[in-house]
């Protein structure tokens, strides 16, 4: 693997837990990973901890088959040759877009230097924008800028730390998508941190969920989706409720029975036989309006989504489930809709309570 972490724990002074806590994970030369949680979970701590910028107490730290930090071993930030672009990338002002992507390529001569930034320029569609200065520039633009900078030294590992945050939501939702094919092309291998779940998936090949420290699971977007295999990952990724369930052997082998109707097909989803009881994860996309249905909901609240709505409904015993319905279904506050299941990956976890 070309960045390959093996148990790395990160500590600060005087803090009762470690911020980062027995972290592995690997990715593959040209491989795209994105880190996402909760604000505090330890991720900008663990891409500092590559960059070189935090020594962990514990671990191993490979780049392409190289020890970074390990047992008596340490590599200064500078010689890792690994780039890193920030939440809040300040270009320089006073300096053209030119300057500011050459900025790093102090060792190359003039001609090889122009060369580059050429080349940078063309990768994030900005030729011809080389004499202007970044407020010449829109945000969209800067963040491009920024990103050529970082890879214009050509580091072996590049590292993004929230780099959109603070640019509006569908500018975002463009750069994530131009961000990705900027990064395939250059073939560079870059870790992201987000707290933005659709650009996670948007961009990562493998997308990590972050908690407390730990990784909580490391995946493709698809399995992370469907597949959680933690409470948390369930709770954090996409929008679920979590609806009673009880198990019930038949002859054509087991089902879970919830308020909603049964499930099929779990076998392989339980963990464990031992429990009756199981909460059962029920994202807005695995239940569906239907008229004819003998299962009625109360609408509790609505969003208005332009192809859809996402209703919070009431289930005639308690919980309450969220369901996405195109929108040209517009119910009421307080109507009582047809619903039923239409699960495809059943996710249990064994009941709390
Ligand atoms: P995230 O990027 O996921 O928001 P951070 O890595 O910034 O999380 O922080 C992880 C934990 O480490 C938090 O509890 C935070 O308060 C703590 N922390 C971060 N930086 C420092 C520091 N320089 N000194 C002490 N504690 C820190
Ligand atoms: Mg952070």
């Amino acid at each position: 693997m070309f960045l390959d972490l093996q148990n790395i724990t990160v500590r600060y002074p005087q803090t009762s837990s470690p911020a980062v806590n027995a972290v592995s994970l690997q990715l593959a030369a040209g491989e795209i990973g994105v880190l996402i949680g909760p604000s505090g979970s330890g991720k900008t701590t663990l891409l500092r901890s590559i960059a070189g910028l935090e020594q962990p107490q514990v671990g191993n730290i490979l780049l392409d088959q190289t020890l970074l930090d390990g047992p008596n071993v340490r590599i200064a930030a500078e010689q890792r040759r690994i780039g890193m672009v920030f939440q809040d990338f300040a270009l320089f002002p006073h300096l053209t877009i030119e300057d500011n992507i050459g900025f790093g390529l102090r060792d190359l001569a003039r001609p090889q230097k122009k060369l580059r930034v050429a080349e940078m320029l063309e990768l994030v569609g900005l030729i011809g924008s080389h004499d202007k200065y970044p407020h010449q520039l829109s945000g969209g633009q800067q963040q491009r800028v920024a990103l050529a900078r970082a890879l214009a030294p050509q580091p072996r590992l590049l590292l993004l730390d929230e780099p959109f945050s603070s640019l509006d939501i569908e500018l975002r939702e463009r750069l994530a998508y131009d961000v990705r094919q900027i990064l395939k092309q250059a073939n560079i291998t870059a870790l992201m941190v987000t707290h933005d779940q659709l650009e996670a998936f948007a961009i990562g090949d493998v997308v990590g969920v972050m908690h407390a420290g730990q990784l909580e699971q490391w995946a493709a977007p698809y399995a992370l989706y469907h597949r959680p295999t933690s409470r948390f990952v369930a709770d954090f990724i996409g929008h679920g409720v979590f609806v009673p369930g009880r198990l019930v052997k038949t002859a054509n082998g087991l089902m879970v029975s919830t308020a909603l109707g049964e499930l099929h097909d779990v076998n392989d989803t339980l963990p464990d036989y031992s429990t009756q009881y199981f909460d059962v994860l029920l994202r807005s996309d695995d239940i569906v309006h239907d008229d004819e249905s003998r299962f009625k909901a109360t609408v509790v609240r609505k969003t208005f989504r332009g192809a859809d709505f996402l209703y919070t409904l009431r289930l005639e015993d308690g919980p309450e489930v969220l369901a996405l319905v195109p929108s040209h279904h517009d119910h009421a506050i307080g109507e009582a809709i047809g619903i039923r299941l239409d699960v495809s990956h059943v996710v249990t976890f064994p009941a709390t309570s």
